[in-house]
This record gives C-alpha cells, sequence and structure tokens, in this order.
C-alpha cells in the first residue's frame, strides 16, 4: 500500500468512519474522507491533514444521486478512481420494536440502498490492480439472519436470503420494500420481521445479503480486475449512533474494517467479520 493507493470512505466526518479514515491514512494510503455536511467534513480531513496524514475531502449524502455523481466525478477526474471503498454512513434512530414511518424510510434509505448506490457508483472506477479492489461494508450483528434473539420469522424469506445461489436485487429489493409497506400500514408486527431494532436490522440484513450477491456477481472478473467485498459488524462502539454508550471506542470498532480494507488474503469475499473472525450470516 502507498499514497498512490486510494481509499473512499463514506461517513467520514465522526465515528467510526473518522477512525476507518484516520487508521487507513496512517497505513499510508491517501484517504478520501467524504461527510454530508462539507463544513464539519473539512474541519475532520483539517484535523488528519494536521497530523500529518494523507487525506482530502469531499462532500458526499450516500442519499442524493446528484451528490453522488459529482462525486464520481471529482473521484475520476482528480484521482483517477479508487481501490478501496469503506460503506459507512449509516443512520439509527434507537426506537427498539417503534418504527415510525418515517424512521423506517430513512433508514432502509441510507442504510441499505445507499450503500447499494455508492457500490453501483464506485465499481466502475475502480482500478485495477493486482492485489484486488476492496468493498468493506460497515454492518451489524443485528442483521443476522440465524441470529439468537433477532431472526427473520418468514421461513421462506430467511431460506431465500440465506442461500447465496438464489440471492438477487430484486429478491433484497422486495424484502425491506415489503417491510417499509408494511409498517406504513401498521401490520409489520405479523409480518416475522427482527424483534428488536427492527428498522435497523432490516437495513443490515439487506446490507449482509447484497454483500453476498455482489460477491457472486464480482467473482467473475479477470485478474487484474478483482474486486473483493466483505462486511463486517464493529461491535458496541460509543459514538453518537450510541449516545456514546457502547462498551468500545471508535478506534477499536474501525479495526477489522481497515483490516478488510488491506487484507493481503485475497480469496475472502462475501464474508461477514466481527473482531477479525469469520460469522456466520
Ligand atoms: P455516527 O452516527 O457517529 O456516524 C454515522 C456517520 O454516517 C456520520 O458521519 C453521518 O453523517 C453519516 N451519514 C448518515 N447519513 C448519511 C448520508 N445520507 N450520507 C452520508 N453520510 C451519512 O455512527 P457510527 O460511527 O457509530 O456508525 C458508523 C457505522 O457503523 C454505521 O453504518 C452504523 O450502522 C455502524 N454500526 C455502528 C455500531 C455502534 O455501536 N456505533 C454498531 C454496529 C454498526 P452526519 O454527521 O452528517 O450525521
Amino acid at each position: 500500500w502507498s499514497a498512490e493507493t486510494i481509499a473512499v470512505v463514506t461517513g467520514g466526518n465522526r465515528g467510526i468512519g473518522f477512525e476507518i479514515s484516520r487508521q487507513l491514512a496512517a497505513h499510508g494510503l491517501t484517504v478520501i474522507l467524504t461527510s454530508r455536511d462539507s463544513n464539519v467534513g473539512v474541519e475532520a480531513a483539517k484535523v488528519l491533514q494536521e497530523g500529518g496524514l494523507n487525506v482530502a475531502f469531499h462532500q458526499l449524502d450516500v442519499l442524493d444521486p446528484l451528490s453522488i455523481k459529482h462525486f464520481a466525478d471529482w473521484l475520476h477526474q482528480n484521482y483517477g478512481g479508487l481501490d478501496i471503498l469503506v460503506n459507512n454512513a449509516g443512520i439509527n434512530f434507537n426506537v427498539g420494536t417503534d418504527n415510525s414511518v418515517e424512521n423506517a424510510r430513512m433508514v432502509v434509505a441510507t442504510n441499505y440502498f445507499g450503500t447499494k448506490s455508492m457500490i453501483e457508483a464506485m465499481i466502475p472506477l475502480m482500478k485495477p490492480s493486482t492485489v484486488g479492489a476492496r468493498i468493506v461494508n460497515v454492518s451489524s450483528r443485528l442483521g443476522r439472519l440465524n441470529g439468537r434473539r433477532n431472526r427473520v420469522g418468514d421461513l421462506t424469506l430467511r431460506q431465500q436470503l440465506s442461500d447465496v445461489d438464489s440471492l438477487s436485487e430484486e429478491l433484497i429489493d422486495h424484502a425491506v420494500s415489503t417491510f417499509v409497506q408494511q409498517v406504513e400500514e401498521g401490520t409489520w408486527e405479523s409480518g416475522g420481521w427482527p424483534q428488536t431494532f427492527t428498522d435497523y436490522s432490516v437495513s443490515k440484513l439487506a446490507v449482509n445479503a447484497f454483500t453476498r450477491l455482489m460477491a457472486r456477481v464480482l467473482s467473475d472478473r479477470p485478474e487484474g480486475k478483482k474486486i473483493y467485498i466483505n462486511c463486517y459488524c464493529p461491535g458496541w462502539v460509543k459514538t453518537a449512533m450510541t449516545g456514546y454508550a457502547g462498551n468500545i471506542p471508535a478506534e477499536e470498532g474501525a479495526d477489522t474494517g481497515v483490516w478488510l480494507a488491506l487484507l493481503p488474503d485475497q480469496a475472502i469475499t462475501g464474508k461477514f467479520f466481527a473482531e477479525r473472525r469469520e460469522v456466520s450470516f
């Protein structure tokens, strides 16, 4: 890895995204720290630049197609593309089992569709490389299909989402859209969705499924143009998202993401990790 290696981090202005940016830059990479709010993003990048790190800033709102397009054009013109994409931007209203329509829409749109939009926009810009380009999706154990407490009750859907060969974009989009529709209709509680942090869990479950699907789709790329994609759970982290109530600092929450982004073992793709260990979906 060198300053020629370009890593893009979404939601890099604070929390885990800021730490991932800092740690990747500390490994000698050039990091493009992005943030939906330019003022806070510029300030965050400045902190890292003042620490001697190679960090640039660009505005990026993963919910805004025009913002993604402007960013992609700028990245192409100024850096010729990227080697590593970390999809970290995410929201969670900490609402437990109470799914308001607005929250459900926003959480699914940001965490799942925002991540998906970024992957689709960045893949054409990923640079050829002998070690393979990398995509890391910051997800959550709450999105595990077979978690002990928080599982999907609909057996058919669980089965379809569990089987990587039956996964499709249509299936995942349909599952999250059905959930949002049921929240709108007030019928989601009998829909067999995860019991806690339901909208957030559904959004991360979709991120995990999309990670596996993309690993399969990308697997036939020729040598030199490989892209490896994995997701991970950072743990319960002291950030704004948890009201700083987590049990580990952001530095630690960033660790597995940075490890996956820089992993020398090229064969690893389509997997879910926590604390640098593989976890089942
Ligand atoms: P923070 O709330 O501190 O940071 C979230 C980041 O995402 C912020 O930079 C925020 O920007 C950004 N963001 C939100 N919406 C958008 C958007 N539309 N476009 C671009 N950026 C956006 O939370 P964390 O650092 O804790 O979370 C980072 C990731 O880790 C998330 O994906 C989260 O789901 C995941 N995670 C966190 C856990 C934890 O315990 N903290 C546990 C499991 C997973 P802004 O500052 O403008 O709001």
